[in-house]
Order: C-alpha cells, then structure tokens, then sequence
C-alpha cells in the first residue's frame, strides 16, 4: 500500500507538474516594448492557442472589404461551439470586438492575453466559463489593419506602428453597422443575428481631453433599454462595473463627453445611437458599451487597464449570467407591449449624480515644444481630484405609435436584404393586392454639403402622414413589427427614427420628382381635365377671381392644375414603406 501510495503521488506530483508547465502563457506579447502584432501575427497567435486547446476554436465567420476572412474566436470550457448548443445549455454569450479603428490596438493586445491567460486558468479564470461562453472578434477592421504606418496616429506616441482608422473603402466601421455599406458590418450583423450576445464590448482609444484615467467607458445607455433592463443597468450593472474595477490597478470613469465645454462643469452620459457598436447591440436588448483607452497614457497602461476591463466583464457576466440573459427576455416582452414607441430623446440636465474625478489643471500658457509658443494644455505637474456632475438621464422628446405591420416594395431590396441579415421574419405577397395603409410624406429634410461615410445623411427630417389605396405586387414584403427584432425593425424604417434607412439615403430615390408639366405641352390635357371635371375647374374660376396676379399668370394657373389634379405625383417624396395598424390581418388572410 505504502509503495501504491508513494506511486500515486509521483504521478500526482508529474500531474502536477504538467498544470505547472501549462500555467506559462503561451503568447509573446510585446505590448510593453509598445508594440502591437500585424494582422498575421495576431491570427497566428489565436491559430497557437486554438491548436493547444480543444476547448478553444478560431472560425472564419463572414467576408470583409480587403478580401480576408473575419475570424472569430470561441472558448468555452468544453469542445463545443455552435451558438445554438450554447444557447440551449443556458450559458450567456459575452462578445468582444477589436480593431475597429486599427490606430486603437490596446483591445487587440489584451484579448489575445485574456485569451491566453482564461485558457491557461490563470487565477481560476476558467470558473467564468461555466455560465459564459466569451467570443472574441481579433481584429474586424483588417484592411485598416494592414494599413501600418508610424503616421497614422498624431496624437499618438505608442505603439510605434499602428493600423489606420478607414477600412478598405475608408469607412468608418463604427458608423456602419446599421447601414451595412461595408462586408464587414454585413458579417458582423450576420454575428449577432447567429450569436445574439448578451453582452458586448467594443474597444477603443479617444484623444478627448486630459486626466488621469487610463481607462474610460461608454456605458449600455439605460434610457434606450426597457424598464427591466433599464432598472438592471442603473442599479447593477454599471455600478457593480465601476466598484470592481475600483479594486484593481485601474480605476474608470465615463467616457468624458462634456456637456458644458468643461469637464468640471460636468460630463454625459453618450448617447450612441445604432450606427455605433454599442447602440447597433441594444437594438436587440443586448448590452453593448465601448471602453475609450486614454491616447496619452503609455501604451502598456492602456492594454493592462483594458485587461482589467475585459476581466471585470467576464467575471460579472458570469456571476450574473442568468439574471443578464433574463431581463433580455423580460425587456423583448416589455417593448413587444409598448403601444408607442421613443425615436428621439434630450438630456434632462436636471438629473445628475455626483462621481469622483482626477483630472489636472489647465492653462493656456504652456510652451509647446514642437513650435516654442504658448497654447492650451493640461499640467500634469498639477493633479487635483474632484467630485463632478453626471449626467445620465435622457427624456423621451418624440414618439410615433408602433404599428402592426410595415409594407415594404421589393424594389427596395438593398433594406430588404439588410432585414434579412437581421434575421427579421417577413411574409411576401402572394398576388398583387391594393392595400389601405398610412405612409408618410416627406414635407422637410436636410442633408449635409459633404459626404458623411459615403452618405448625405438627413439630419432633419419632418413628415405628414395620409391614408392611401396603394397597388402593391406579388413579392412585396410585409414586416410584422411585434417580433424578436421590434426595436431593429422600428429603428430602420420609421423615417425619424436617428439612424433610420430613410436617414442613410436609403429611399432618396423617392424625393425626386420624374414628371412635370411644359409651359405649351400641358395645354391640352389640362383644357380635357377642366372640361370633364366642372367642379375643379369652378375651383379654378373662384381662384382667378378671388386673386388678380393669379389671374394674370398662365404659369402659375397651369400648376394649379397639375398640383391638385390626379397629375400630381403621388409618389414623390412619399417614403415607401407603408403603415398598418390593424392587428392580425395577415395571420388571419393566408391568400397572402
Ligand atoms: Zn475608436
């Protein structure tokens, strides 16, 4: 017994040796040399640590403009995979994209740690992937990527060589996740269509003012969550965050965005609406946020600091996996209740709370080195910590009232085909059908002198309404609202809604008008309408009479006509996508 004993601690003891000997990290990062791996690089290293762990896959999932492959890469705490598998085994799913904008590596450099050291069990990480399931994306703007200069940063000193903030067509991908111009957002909704993650990150770095943070963060923005979520986020998500990472080497603030041209006058909350990451994750009540590394701390600071995030993430996600994958359900039920719905909010600068702040004084005396003249500048000889306001509170400002189903022409493919990335259920016409539904008109918009990622974007936009008869055809699409993706479905088509297609340049097409009248053509026609409509042209008669310049203006006459007669077009700027309101009325007529 006493051998058998002796013999199974030296196995015991070679056992151990060998946890020992896999406790090493696997990766040589060099973030400390401030430098951050090639995009070869990079996919090398998950490539190493996919061969070492079974419990650990790198996938290509989707196309990106450069014509390289998006990888994802998956750990769990078994050899499964599937998003389904997953799901069904009630595990939440945290996903991580890096390289959005290749210029702000520090989330590229720590996942790859993180990676590395949950796989390895570092400090019993591991535990973290009992209830969740962490997929990182390595780098998603890859043609940015491999963009590598020394100049692509100004405001920048490490890492010495980064990648440059435009994609392969110089998009900006963290404007384009709704509006799809670019494979890569086209893959990532087909992500989150496949994978619906409960919790997102996306990382990066901001050269906004100056403090002491290494580390700041762009929140899930409570007000455009439903109340379960909402009530989730204020009291437990977003202050159990700050409270862990308070116990680490680096403390967080949020994202400083000021309100009032100062920072100690008080900072908001970003309202990130779905063009970015994170905004584009809440449409489907998922808890999408951004950490913004601080550009003027050195590059190992910002990694670690990221590190730590990354970490505080995974294990509160884990820790509160099942109350995190519920309250998403509650909340779909909650917004599939509403009977209107918010598109539009103001701060309520009412409504603050009071947060810790270590910034550094100002003054617009300092010598800058590189011209020897005096400018504006924080003095980092001069630290001060503070109490600041902060803003988080937004109020509803419009509303429109939710209706049943959109009726969606299929001539509008391009939307059509992006509802399909989302994995939005739709019913085609079967037969040309008039349909009674309300659209809007148009009455107002502007749009901006130069391109904004590759649109014209309608900042202003006002509408009326009307209830028309419209011809619709066999195929034509009808979009049942009160569905899984009702926050998508009502953020892209109703036209005012802030990021909505119609925003995008989607149906600009539409507020053109293609016909009009000639000054001598239009004779005829108008001289037949009169004489067969002798209502109208009584209208007309009590117009001269009533208006002598009127009456003096052939030009002005004719377009009388042609405005307030079947003539007029009724399509011009007419937004396509009509309205109904009644419930049930394709569930119920299966001729469709
Ligand atoms: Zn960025």
């Amino acid at each position: 017994m006493k051998f058998l004993h002796s013999v199974l601690a030296l196995f015991l003891l070679a056992v151990q040796g060998t946890v020992l000997a896999q406790d090493q990290p696997l990766l040589q990062l060099k973030y400390e040399e401030n430098y951050t791996p090639t995009y070869d690089e990079v996919i090398e290293m998950y490539r190493l640590l996919d061969e070492k762990y079974e419990n650990a896959s790198l996938i290509e999932e989707g196309k990106t403009d450069v014509g390289k492959p998006l990888h994802l890469f998956i750990i769990n705490n078994k050899p499964e995979f599937g998003p389904e598998k997953i799901r069904q085994e009630g595990k939440s799913v945290l996903l991580i994209n890096n390289g959005i904008h290749p210029g702000e590596p520090e989330g590229i450099d720590a996942s790859l740690q993180f990676a590395d050291d949950i796989l390895r069990n570092k400090n019993g990480m591991q535990k973290w992937l009992e209830n969740t399931v962490v997929v990182i994306i390595p780098v998603y703007n890859i043609g940015g990527h491999l963009n590598r200069s020394a100049f692509n940063r100004s405001n920048q000193t490490t890492p010495y060589e980064t990648g440059f903030r435009g994609n392969a067509r110089n998009l900006d991908l963290n404007r384009d996740f709704t509006k799809c111009d670019s494979e890569n957002a086209r893959s990532m909704n087909k992500i989150f269509t496949k994978w619906d993650p409960d919790v997102f990150l996306d990382t990066h770095t901001t050269n906004g003012s100056d403090h002491q943070y290494s580390i700041t963060w762009v929140t899930p923005f409570p007000d455009y969550f439903p109340p379960t979520q909402e009530k989730f986020l204020r009291e437990k998500m977003i202050p159990q965050v700050f409270e862990m990472m308070d116990k680490g080497e680096y403390k967080l603030i949020p994202y400083v965005d000021w309100i009032f041209n100062d920072p100690l006058a008080g900072i908001q909350i970003f309202p990130d609406a779905p063009r970015y990451s994170s905004g584009y994750a809440s449409l489907f009540n998922s808890y999408g946020m951004m950490t913004e590394n601080h550009v003027y701390k050195d590059f190992p600071d910002r990694v670690k600091s990221g590190y730590q995030f990354m970490a505080v993430l995974a294990e509160f996600t884990a820790a509160n996996s099942a109350e995190i994958m519920k309250s998403r359900e509650k909340g779909l039920q909650e917004t599939l209740e509403l009977k209107s719905y918010a598109i539009d909010y103001t701060i309520d600068t009412t409504e603050y709370r009071m947060i810790d702040f270590a910034g550094y004084e100002t003054s617009d005396k300092i010598i800058d080195k590189a011209t020897g003249l005096p400018r504006f500048g924080y003095d980092r000889s001069k630290p001060f910590s503070t109490k600041i306001k902060y803003y988080d509170v937004y109020n509803v400002s419009e509303k429109i009232t939710i209706p049943e189903y959109y009726v969606l022409p299929q001539g509008w493919w391009e939307v059509v085909e992006r509802l399909h990335l989302n994995g939005v259920e739709m019913i085609s016409l079967k037969n040309d059908t008039i349909l009674q539904v309300e659209v809007d008109y148009i009455d107002e918009f502007s749009s901006p002198k130069q391109p904004y990622n590759g649109h014209y974007f309608h900042n202003e936009v006002k509408t009326h309404s009307e209830i028309q008869e419209i011809q619709y055809h066999a195929g034509d699409v009808i979009v049942p609202v009160r569905q899984e993706k009702i926050k998508y479905i009502l953020e892209m088509l109703e036209p005012k809604a802030m990021d909505s297609f119609f925003r995008w340049n989607f149906f600009d097409s539409a507020l053109d008008q293609r016909e009009y009248f000639s000054s001598y053509g239009f004779e005829e026609n108008a001289l037949k309408y009169l004489n067969e409509h002798p209502d109208f042209k009584k209208q007309l008669d009590e117009k001269q009479a009533a208006d002598p310049e009127f009456a003096k203006n052939h030009r002005a006459q004719l377009a009388f006509i042609y405005n307030n007669t079947e003539w007029a077009e009724k399509t011009w700027k007419r937004y396509p996508v009509g309205k109904i309101f009644e419930k049930a009325r394709f569930w119920l007529t299966p001729s469709f």
